[in-house]
Parts: structure tokens; C-alpha cells; sequence
């Protein structure tokens, strides 16, 4: 969880981490810049760089396999499902901030995602203490299917789902975990201070104009 930090920390090494979800950290690699949308994983690499700043992979074993993958042409294919699987996300994540639910189809597909890519479970003593861990040692690119498919179940089945929203004026998309759940925009640095000198500026003209 990024609290405090969260307005210095919004990007990590160039991805946007504001979601306070992984998963819609994952779902906004496709955020709208100044030159209009901008696909963030266009490449395996960007893709490795994303799976360690969200923090997803994180062993130095399994940085140095994912590594290893750069070149392949089955990392290369998915990465592909691994977009188009984000992108009826999206659609999922929009059905879901407009009160409904995802469509069946998408949850067949997540189920059937899951069943191919299990969560494994080990166990590991600390101080004495025998602990249950998630395994985590991908053999090839699509077992890292497995985190994704964890986080969007997480998300899917998340009880405060109206706090699941889109900013009010780009396309990035956050989980508010602010107390009163007002939550509006992406961030202040960059929605927020926008909207708020338009609304000055609006005022301003109407003050203007009433005064007239
Ligand atoms: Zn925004």
C-alpha cells in the first residue's frame, strides 16, 4: 500500500502506481499523456519492468528467469493474450463502476485461468514459526498468468466495489481507499490541479460576468 507517499510516488520507473489495486495499476499501462493514449507494455522488457515495480516479481531468482525470457517468442505471444486479456478487463472494471457486474464469458475466462494457473501454497518456518507463503517460480512466461489472475480475482470479488472508480477526467481507473470515500481523480499532479484551475477559472468568468 502506497499512503502518504502516494503523490511523490505516483510513477515507478515510468508506470503509474495511484490504483492502490495492483490490477488496476495493471489495467492503467494504457493511460491517455499528452500525445494521447499511450501504450506502456509494448514490449516484453516493459512488461518485466512492470511485474517488479508493482512488485509482482520479486525474488531475485525469479527477476533473472523472467530476464531470461526477453528474447522468446513465447514471452513475445504472451504479452499479446496478456493485453487483450487487459483490455476486457477494462470492460469488466466499467461494468463494475456502473453498478453491474462483468459478463459471464469474462468470469469463464478468469475461471478458466485459474484452473491453468493455480496459486501455489508453500509452507516456510519463521522465528520458529511455520508460515503458509504464496509459491511463486514461473517455468515459463504464461505461469506469470498466475499473479494476474490472483490480483483480478481479488478485485472481482471485492465487497467495497463502489470504491472501485474511474477519475472524472482521464481514462485511469483507482480503488479510493480515502476515509470518507471522495475519492475523485486520478491525482492531484495530474487531474486534480487541472480541474481545480478550471473551476477557479470558470468562477472567476461568472464573477466576472455577473459584475458586468
Ligand atoms: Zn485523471
Amino acid at each position: 500500500m502506497r499512503g502518504a507517499s502516494q503523490e511523490v510516488n505516483e510513477w515507478i520507473d515510468g508506470f503509474l502506481f495511484l490504483a492502490n489495486r495492483s490490477i488496476l495499476d495493471f489495467l492503467n499501462t494504457k493511460p491517455v499523456l499528452a500525445d494521447g493514449p499511450t501504450e506502456l507494455l509494448s514490449s516484453f522488457r516493459d512488461l518485466e519492468r512492470w511485474l517488479i515495480a508493482s512488485g509482482m516479481v520479486t525474488s531475485p531468482k525469479t527477476k533473472a528467469i523472467v530476464r531470461s525470457w526477453r528474447n522468446s517468442a513465447d514471452a513475445t505471444a504472451f504479452l499479446e493474450q496478456l493485453v487483450a486479456f487487459r483490455e476486457r478487463l477494462r470492460k469488466a472494471v466499467i461494468q463494475i463502476e456502473s453498478g453491474s457486474s462483468p459478463a459471464d464469458a469474462f468470469l469463464a475466462e478468469v475461471n478458466l485461468l485459474l484452473l491453468q494457473y493455480p496459486r501455489h501454497t508453500s509452507l516456510r518456518k519463521r522465528n520458529g514459526k511455520v508460515i503458509r507463503e504464496t509459491l511463486f517460480e514461473p517455468r515459463k512466461p504464461s505461469d506469470l498468468w498466475a499473479p494476474i489472475v490472483d490480483a483480478t480475482v481479488d478485485l472481482l470479488t471485492e465487497a467495497e466495489s463502489s470504491r472501485i472508480r474511474k477519475c472524472e477526467s482521464c481514462i485511469v481507473h483507482f480503488f479510493d481507499t480515502s476515509k470518507k470515500g471522495s475519492r475523485r481523480w486520478c491525482s492531484m499532479n495530474i487531474c486534480g490541479n487541472r480541474l481545480k484551475v478550471a473551476a477557479y477559472q470558470r468562477r472567476k468568468r461568472e464573477g466576472n460576468a455577473m459584475a458586468n
